[in-house]
């Protein structure tokens, strides 16, 4: 059997921390990549999945925040943007697939807008407020920018953070544990 989570790469690696090329046709390599991601999430049990966690350095990401077995509804963003980012700051708690074995409290505003292609190449509109999307939408279009969630930590606690999540490696946590 194989094993989609070792496709996932794992932090410290630099295709985490680049900004992501747009992509400039959807042509069948975007909609391979696209589909190949899908899969990675939905094995791996995430909520969404950016590019680069593939070793892929363009502005894809692919989301769903409400699957079932049976039921799956995935959005696929190619160069998203976020358009508006407001609201109250609330604080979540995030896991990242790059980051098996540790989740982490953080901060973000609670109202998103944000505008991507979908595969057929229409501009799509997502809006979403104080809920798992809102979130979602935001964490990974951070990674297309070289961003992780670790990044919005204050100094001490991404500190902290990280050698916990040294540790956790070092003890064979693996792409969708989150350590809590
Ligand atoms: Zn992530």
């Amino acid at each position: 059997m194989s094993n989609l989570a070792d496709e996932i790469v794992v932090a410290p690696d630099a295709r985490l921390k680049t900004d992501c090329t747009p992509i400039e046709k959807i042509d069948d390599s975007v909609r391979v990549l696209a589909e190949h991601m899908l899969e990675v999430m939905y094995e791996t049990d995430g909520c969404g999945l950016a590019a680069p966690q593939v070793g892929e350095t363009v502005q894809l990401v692919v989301i769903d925040v409400d699957y079932t077995r049976n039921k799956r509804n995935p959005y696929v963003l190619v160069n998203p943007k976020v358009i508006v980012a407001d609201g109250e700051e609330r604080e979540t708690v995030e896991g990242c697939l790059s980051f098996p074995g540790i989740s982490v409290h953080v901060s973000r505003p609670s109202h998103v807008v944000v505008e991507a292609y979908n595969l057929e190449g229409d501009l799509m509109r997502y809006e979403a407020q104080d809920n798992l999307l809102a979130v979602c939408l935001q964490h990974e279009i951070d990674h297309l920018h070289g961003k992780t969630m670790l990044d919005h930590l204050r100094p001490l606690e991404r500190v902290r953070k990280m050698r916990e999540f040294e540790e956790a490696k070092e003890a064979g946590a693996q792409p969708g544990e989150t350590g809590e």
